[in-house]
């Protein structure tokens, strides 16, 4: 890959698409960033979409400790929700604004595979959530040969495993292996919050710098909800070879400017290996 440029690999989370002009506001950013010279991959989730197109098809999700069961009815419409319309649609926005955006789920080009994830209840317990995996291996020549020829990569995390099914795997945990496979230079998660706080109530428990050996012991006790996929995903890219990470409010224009240009120790939580 051509070493002259930065590699940034963005997670965009589905909360933050929700508001039309703060989507437009960001993804201005992102285009601006990629005309700067900067090679851009996003990462994207879609929560809200699936939730609204399940609803819409008239198919009641069973819940096991809010973990959605999905049954391969469920992932047709989980895969048309994440890649038909979310996926699509930020590939439009991003041309509209001037950048070349393709979009691929995790089956294009084979650029990851996924296997079964179980989950595990209170009593340990083993609950079998259907259609929902981690990343088995990422190959991301399709993503180097896409960056190399100046596209910008809008990648879905759906993949297919081994049994031929497809899985619709964690948007933030595949943002992590993704960027640590690549090496990226920095991994930027966008969220709703100014990163990871001690008291989510309140922004000035922010904690500006978090080595990564000390996630484990925070979790379910500062580490919560939608902050355990978060920072697992800071972890596992750190681990493999991402040269940063960082948690920074994506609902607060420019941030995402300053976390991308400088080495801004300032702008959000970030994760030191
Ligand atoms: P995204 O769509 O960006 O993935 P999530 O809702 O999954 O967003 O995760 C972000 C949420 O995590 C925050 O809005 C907040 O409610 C929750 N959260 C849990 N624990 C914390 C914490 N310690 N600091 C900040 N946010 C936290
Ligand atoms: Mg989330």
């Amino acid at each position: 890959m051509d070493k002259n440029k930065n590699v940034i690999v963005i997670k965009y989370g589905g909360n933050a698409m929700l508001d039309d002009e703060l989507t437009s506001e960001l993804l201005k950013n992102v285009v601006e960033l990629f005309n700067y010279g900067l090679k851009i991959i996003i990462v994207h989730g879609g929560g809200p979409f699936i939730k609204k197109n399940l609803e819409l098809a008239g198919i009641k999700s069973e819940f096991v400790e809010g973990h959605r069961i999905t049954d391969g009815n469920s992932m047709r419409f989980v895969e048309m929700a994440l890649k038909g319309e979310v996926n699509g649609n930020l590939v439009r926005l991003i041309n509209n604004l001037g950048a070349r955006a393709v979009g691929l789920s995790g089956k294009d080009g084979k650029l990851a595979t996924a296997e079964k994830r179980f989950h595990y209840n209170e009593h340990k317990e083993t609950i079998d959530l259907g259609q929902v995996g981690d990343v088995k291996n990422i190959s991301p020549e399709i993503i180097i040969q896409l960056l190399n020829n100046n596209f910008l990569p809008v990648i879905t995390s759906i993949a297919t495993g081994d049994d031929g099914l497809d899985y619709n795997i964690n948007a933030d945990i595949f943002a992590g292996h993704l960027a640590g496979e690549i090496k990226a230079d920095k991994f930027i998660m966008l969220t709703d919050v100014d990163g990871l706080m001690e008291d989510v109530e309140n922004p000035e428990t922010l904690i500006t710098e978090l080595p990564i050996e000390k996630i484990d012991g925070l979790k379910n006790k500062i580490i919560k909800g939608g902050m355990i996929p978060k920072t697992d995903a800071c972890k596992i890219a750190l681990k493999k070879g991402a040269k940063t990470a960082v948690i920074i409010n994506g609902t607060k224009p420019g941030l995402l400017l300053k976390a991308a240009k400088d080495n801004n120790q300032l702008c959000g939580t970030n994760f030191i290996k």
